[in-house]
């Protein structure tokens, strides 16, 4: 069986973990700091607070950023149910702007148009949050010279893109941001099992992110409104969450940081190979932007319908016959039963319904093998061509 994604556990992971559960401390101990340090050292922002998952993260992003009932947060329909949810968390209110179709990512042209209507409407976004889907980034100097004129925030959910560059700076550097948000999920660049950090440059965002990981709770007395009884003393000055991440996972993080590099470099040589092997099949390949440097967390290509035999359906099926998980990343939000609640309906964002119709995600990690990865464009040519 061949996945679209898949981790890569090695013995020096394994031993990390085992020396953090013989330690003192299985969370809220050492290995959280290393973690968070090793992750600013690749990616070079000021601050990094780790937390239980990318959704908490986003959540607490966007706590941070004062997000409450009222008001309004835009992301991507064409991403993880997460990146939105996490307005609704805070009482705020979702809206969506239709994707780039060469980039799949969101549009900062569109972006533009609705931030006109919105100020005539007096209904501007707090925050807005670009994804980079598969690991490219968006157009953040675009998004972030939108974010100056028209007053939101940004929190970049980078779940895909640690690793990748833009304009030859780490994604994560939040040069263009307010906060950005990395997932290691098995699934992507590197893992912790469950997993998530927010960085930023900003002391302020991080002093109250890393209050909102722990219930609020702070031992440091420059945070406190009156002095410490005695050592056990501490106080809760805001009412936070635990989504602290545990020394057990911490480790594992520090561990596959060290492989960061070669993961990415190995996802680019895939990349090339699929580029060149597929080139000519009625299938079109991921375009990439000269000022990206991807993670290439998702290798995605869109079926040419009008040139292909076969339905988007049939394609999957065939492949999956053939014990090839492929995948499809992702269903626009706004086209879930939930969200269909709250009034959006399929017609909203036709350039993310459109690559719905047509996308496929293909195999794509480090642990693929060459005579994988032949079997892979030998069965999806078959499937696209007979
Ligand atoms: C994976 C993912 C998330 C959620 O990450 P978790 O760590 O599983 O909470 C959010 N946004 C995007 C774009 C993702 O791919």
């Amino acid at each position: 069986m061949i996945r679209y994604g898949q981790q890569h556990i090695t013995q020096a992971d394994i031993d990390a973990v085992v020396t953090a559960l013989k330690s003192l401390n299985l969370t809220q101990g050492p290995y959280i700091a290393q973690f968070e340090q090793s992750v600013l050292a690749a990616c070079g922002a000021k601050h990094a607070i780790a937390v239980n998952s990318a959704t908490s993260a986003l959540h607490i992003a966007c706590l941070a950023l004062d997000l409450g009932p009222g008001d309004w947060l835009w992301t991507t329909p064409n991403t993880f149910v997460a990146s939105a949810n996490c307005a609704l968390y805070c009482g705020a209110q979702v809206d969506f702007v239709d994707i780039d179709p060469r980039t799949y990512n969101l549009c900062p042209h569109k972006l533009e148009e609705k931030l006109i209507i919105a100020k005539n409407l007096g209904k501007l976004p707090k925050i807005v949050v670009p994804v980079h889907l598969a690991g490219q980034p968006c157009d953040m100097a675009a998004i972030h010279a939108l974010g100056q004129k028209y007053g939101f925030k940004i929190i970049e959910d980078a779940s895909h893109a640690i690793g990748g560059q833009y304009k030859g700076k780490p994604i994560g550097n939040s040069q263009y941001s307010d906060i950005t948000v990395f997932s290691f999920h098995p699934v992507k660049i590197i893992t912790t099992a469950e997993g998530g950090m927010a960085l930023t440059n900003n002391d302020n965002l991080a002093v109250r992110l890393g209050l909102l990981r722990s219930h609020g709770i702070t031992r440091d007395a420059s945070l406190m409104t009156q002095d410490m009884d005695g050592p056990w003393y501490y106080q809760q000055v805001a009412l936070g969450y635990n989504y602290r991440m545990t020394d057990i996972q911490a480790a594992l993080g520090v561990s596959q940081m060290t492989r960061l590099h070669e993961y990415v470099t190995r996802r680019h040589e895939i990349a090339d190979q699929y580029n060149q092997s597929l080139a000519g099949l009625p299938i079109t390949l991921p375009w990439q932007h000269a000022d990206s440097y991807s993670a290439y967390h998702l290798y995605v290509i869109r079926l040419q319908l009008d040139k292909v035999k076969r339905s988007h359906l049939e394609v999957f099926e065939a492949l999956r016959a053939k014990d090839i998980i492929i995948n499809l990343h992702y269903i626009p939000v706004h086209t879930q039963p939930y969200y269909q609640r709250m009034g959006f309906k399929q017609g909203d964002y036709p350039e993310a319904e459109r690559y719905y119709q047509e996308a496929i995600s293909i195999p794509m990690h480090p642990m693929l093998t060459q005579d994988e990865q032949d079997y892979v464009v030998c069965s999806l040519r078959e499937a696209v061509t007979s």
